[in-house]
């Protein structure tokens, strides 16, 4: 067997939709797995739906993503131009459009666009178009004439209306369709642009591709792109369709839902390893269940025969968990960089950002989790002294008052405010007066966070506050709590 070549062909219309990344990942690994090639091409052929800058997305993605291309616009292989625009330049769709046209398996069309409006028909509730072949008939005087006095025209295939056509995918198996719903679809546009339909296939022809992988949308043209490739009398790829993917309403994933694009989750705080991962299972899991899968290990293990056909959910929740994962596996100084916007978000302080970030890199699913878990060392919220009752702990707002006026002396002659040192004194001062140390702690972390979970204990805070701010916090709370007495 020829060597595996796949590729990621996405159009310039924005952000990286989900989808495309998981079809640009699946693309890769098929590619990879087999020691292949994996090819990016540009269509940019749809000229309307172009979007300024998109083209740098799409570069940017996929090197953050890790998924590096083999060939492309930027790496020659031999089958260049990889950009569908310059393709279109120079000729070479409407040289094998031309080629069908000779051999009467296309045909030149000059109806307009008022005829065509008039060929629609409402079949089972929905408006169809199905063009009725009528420029098929003419002659080739008839179509010569037509070009010389430089009327518009397109070409189309000229697709048989009656029998059958199969084809196979490799997740949705064989598929038969009826020749009659076979629309005579167009090959060139009237701006002489070749239709996506078209290129696609001559493109992937031209560039060796062996496997083609996309979104199911494209399932039902399939079949005329077979009618393409026996016209030609061309190998036909093999062709891996990715099932749709939902959201966790089981609506197709939209843009509304604001973590459909790649770019839109990095924004969203996750890591890129993760989001990969994570889109790797949109469709398909490994026969060990095994969940958490750098690059080369999707690589390794990834076999699109075992995909599946049956829409994935966008599993939000579950997204954040495998960040989580990924951040506490994250090296400490990639994490502390990542984070450190994050915390001067809420902390202008000069605290040691280094040991608070210790402090939350296990607790956070994605980072701008992590102003909730620290914006008290900026400043005790507003809380009710009702969070001084703790039943495992046994303490009450009284209790907690007695402790606070009775270790305050204690904290204030203390000079070591390092954690061990702080917690050898009050561990002692339990012992002494026979507490537990949950009854000393609670009290002290409450009066210094105003919060029921805080990312470390008390003395864990105490030693990023300092001397002065944590007995500066433990007198606000004496008074709090003498006042609510
Ligand atoms: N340009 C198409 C898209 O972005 C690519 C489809 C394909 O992979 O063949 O949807």
């Amino acid at each position: 067997m020829s060597k595996v070549r796949t590729r990621f062909a996405p159009s310039p219309t924005g952000r990286m939709h989900v989808g495309n990344l998981r079809t640009a990942l699946y693309a890769y690994l098929i590619a990879k797995h087999a020691g292949g090639e994996f090819l990016l091409r540009i269509e940019d052929t749809d000229q309307e739906r172009y979007v300024d800058g998109a083209v740098d997305i799409i570069y940017r993605t996929m090197q953050k993503t890790g998924l590096i291309h083999d060939e492309g616009p930027d790496k020659d292989g031999g089958c260049g131009p990889y950009i569908q625009s310059e393709r279109q330049a120079s000729g070479i769709y409407l040289k094998y459009a031309k080629q069908l046209v000779e051999e009467g398996k296309a045909y030149y069309c000059f109806c307009t666009k008022e005829r065509l409006e008039g060929l629609s028909r409402t079949v089972g509730g929905k408006e169809i178009n199905v063009y009725d072949k009528h420029c098929l008939s003419l002659t080739p005087e008839e179509v010569q004439s037509n070009l010389d006095k430089g009327m518009p025209y397109v070409i189309r295939q000229n697709n048989p209306d009656t029998g059958t056509t199969t084809f196979h995918d490799e997740i949705y198996g064989d598929i038969t369709v009826d020749n009659a719903e076979l629309d005579d679809m167009i090959l060139i546009k009237s701006d002489g642009y070749p239709t996506y339909n078209f290129a696609n296939v001559i493109d992937d022809h031209l560039m060796g591709i062996t496997h083609v992988v996309r979104g199911n949308e494209y399932l039902s043209s399939t079949p005329k792109y077979n009618r393409l490739y026996e016209a030609f009398g061309w190998e036909v790829p093999v062709y891996v369709h990715c099932p749709l993917i939902t959201d966790e309403e089981h609506k197709k994933l939209s843009k509304r839902s604001g973590h459909s694009s790649y770019e839109d989750l990095i924004d969203a705080g996750f890591v890129s390893e993760a989001v990969v991962n994570f889109v790797a299972l949109l469709g398909w899991s490994p026969d060990d269940n095994v969940e958490i899968m750098s690059l080369e290990e999707l690589v390794h293990k990834f076999d699109y025969t075992k995909m599946s056909k049956s829409p994935a959910v966008f599993d939000y929740t579950k997204l954040k968990w495998m960040n989580g994962e990924y951040i506490k596996a994250m090296d400490f100084e990639k994490f502390y960089d990542t984070a450190l916007p994050y915390m001067k978000d809420v902390i202008t302080k000069d605290l040691d950002f280094r040991k608070i970030a210790a402090m939350v890199k296990t607790r956070i699913e994605i980072f701008p989790d992590i102003k909730d878990h620290i914006d008290f060392f900026e400043k005790v919220p507003e809380y009710d002294v009702s969070m001084y009752t703790h039943k495992k702990m046994k303490t009450d707002a009284a209790s907690s008052l007695a402790l606070l006026e009775d270790v305050l002396p204690i904290l204030a002659k203390c000079s070591d405010y390092s954690n061990d040192s702080l917690f050898a004194l009050l561990s002692d001062y339990a012992a002494k007066k026979e507490y537990k140390t949950g009854f000393v702690m609670w009290p002290i972390r409450t009066a210094l966070s105003g919060k029921q979970m805080t990312p470390g204990g008390a003395t864990e805070l105490m030693e990023i506050l300092g001397k002065d701010e944590s007995i500066k916090r433990i007198e606000d709370a004496i008074e709090k709590l003498s006042n609510t007495q």
